[in-house]
């Protein structure tokens, strides 16, 4: 665009107005201003400007361009019309923000070019504005809805892979459930083909007495397999609920390994394997329950002799370090992958391999090791050094307090400082026996008896004070024997209690007709037991 000139329109004035000059300003469609000087006095505004602008043209002429048309921070209009009128060179200025102008924001771009004076030089400005508004806004908008576009995109492929990623775990749970599941119904319906089979076999005729005893083994062992899968899918059902409760009370690490022992011995003898166990010679006393604590043995116990090829060696140790007892199960069996060793903990896995799947088991055996032990306040881990080179199972269990190492001679004083003379019969001697030296080493003298007869008898020669008698015995039962004792003229002496493994209302009805005093179920609990004679009464004959 040219710099007009003045001397164009033949009048000294550049800003003077012909006629053909004020129509064409009028008629334009483009909002014009023109100013003068260096400090930009409007001389002129058409009326496409005053009415752009909103103001009528007369407040606006003889006023300073900046003073009439405020402009907002940053906006370039003041320095531009100094350097067009400095310059004489014309220049534009795109999308300028104008908020004095309106409330809401109007946008404007400049073109700008000199008028010149009758020398030649720039006397003033010429302004033309084009409004810009809309497509600013327009152009604004795109921008904004680009960059949500991008936050967005971005959000999507977050979320797509998240979804991915869950997708993949789900699946990975069906396919773990269906698993699971199909192990399960294999696991149960073995024993279930071994005791239909065992039924119809002890059905059929002409079955000899040693034949059918050993079939109702049979029967009993895959029953009890049954029962032990349950009870563990119960377990993890419980844990898994937070229901699972434990029973805590003193108790010797040594008695609850021999109870683990016990009921590992027929795996471990059918699988021909040598059990080596060594204890400490001191006791190890755990606040612990002991019935949960002899499951997580038991289950490591069965672990080692399930893999391990017939003939291995399994080695059951215990000591204690500082405030901690260790438990070690290993075994010279297959061994554990080393890759397998972190996850073998989780419920429901498998070491995948059909030698072990064919061992038989749902993969919760050691999940509940691990839940048990923690229940305890203790921790387990697992060692192999690969397959074929066996495996180790830790247990670190806390030791009571030391206050409660005290315990045996605590009972003892308990009860009553002063020792009783007390009978324990019972038909299974190892039962009766133990119970005996148990009260002997509480300080009391105790005598054992293995039938109703032989306790009626040693009552009358022994005389005790407390009578302590299993029911169901051959010869005489516990009732008979007690209404026995109490028909004899020394019988109201002693302290009568039945000890049985049923605990029933009726149960105890039947006792006390019998004349018992007390009705203990079993396993005693020593605590109990402990309690009860210090609080019997004394009675003479
Ligand atoms: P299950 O024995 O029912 O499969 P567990 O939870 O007791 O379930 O054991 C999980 C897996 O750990 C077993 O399937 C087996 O692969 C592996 N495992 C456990 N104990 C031993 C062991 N002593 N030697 C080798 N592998 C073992």
């Amino acid at each position: 665009m040219a710099a007009e000139r003045a001397t164009d329109t033949g009048v000294a004035d550049p800003f003077a107005f012909p006629r053909l000059c004020r129509y064409f300003s009028e008629r334009s469609p483009q909002p014009m201003v023109a100013v003068e000087g260096t400090t930009h006095v409007i001389r002129h505004v058409n009326s496409a400007f005053a009415s752009l602008f909103g103001r009528d043209a007369a407040t606006l002429v003889g006023r300073p361009f900046a003073e009439a048309v405020p402009e907002g921070a940053g906006n370039g209009c003041q320095a531009l019309l100094d350097r067009v009128f400095h310059t004489g060179v014309p220049e534009e200025l795109v999308e300028q923000e104008h908020r004095q102008v309106h409330p809401r924001p109007v946008y404007w771009s400049y073109s700008m070019w000199a008028i010149l004076g009758a020398d030649e030089r720039p006397a003033g400005v010429m302004v033309q504005v084009t409004d810009i508004t809309e497509t600013a806004l327009f152009r604004q908008q795109a921008v904004a809805m680009n960059e949500s576009l991008l936050v967005s995109g971005t959000r999507q492929h977050e979320l797509t892979n998240a979804a991915e990623s869950h997708s993949v775990q789900l699946q990975a749970d069906v396919q773990a459930r269906e698993h699971f599941l199909a192990v399960m119904s294999h696991e149960l319906r073995n024993p279930l083909n071994a005791m239909s089979a065992g039924l119809h076999l002890l059905k059929s005729d002409g079955q000899e007495p040693a034949a059918a005893e050993k079939t109702r083994d049979m029967m009993r062992r895959q029953l009890n397999q049954m029962v032990r899968l349950v009870d563990d899918l119960l377990d993890v059902s419980r844990i898994a609920t937070g229901k699972l409760e434990l029973r805590k009370e003193q108790v010797d690490l040594e008695a609850v390994l021999r109870d683990a022992v016990e009921s590992s011995r027929p795996l471990i003898d059918g699988g021909g394997h040598e059990l080596v166990v060594s204890l400490p010679p001191d006791p190890i006393l755990l606040d612990a329950d002991s019935t949960r604590l002899a499951q997580v043995f038991l289950n490591l116990l069965n672990n080692a002799a399930k893999y391990s090829e017939p003939g291995g060696c399994i080695r059951l140790s215990a000591r204690r370090d500082g405030g901690e007892a260790v438990v070690s199960v290993r075994d010279t069996g297959i061994g554990i992958p080393a890759a397998d060793l972190p996850r073998l903990f989780e419920a429901f896995v498998q070491v995948d391999a059909e030698w072990r799947r064919a061992q038989g088991g749902l993969g919760i055996g050691l999940s509940l090791v691990k839940e048990f032990v923690g229940l305890h306040g203790g921790r387990v881990e697992a060692r192999s050094d690969g397959p074929g080179m066996g495996s180790e199972f830790v247990v670190h269990l806390p030791v009571a307090a030391e206050a409660a190492v005290e315990l045996p001679v605590a009972l003892a004083e308990k009860a009553g400082g002063s020792h009783r003379r007390i009978l324990v019969v019972d038909d299974n001697r190892d039962a009766a026996e133990t119970l005996a030296m148990m009260l002997e080493f509480m300080g009391h003298e105790a005598r054992s008896a293995y039938d109703g007869e032989a306790g009626v008898a040693a009552a009358a020669e022994f005389r005790p004070e407390l009578i302590l008698m299993d029911l169901g015995m051959p010869k005489l039962n516990g009732y008979e024997a007690a209404r026995r004792i109490r028909a004899e003229p020394w019988g109201r002496a002693p302290f009568l209690v039945a000890l049985t493994g049923w605990g029933a209302d009726e149960d105890r009805q039947r006792t006390a007709d019998a004349g018992f005093d007390r009705h203990l179920v079993k396993p005693v609990d020593p605590a109990a037991l402990t309690r009860m004679i210090a609080e019997m009464p004394t009675r003479s004959p």
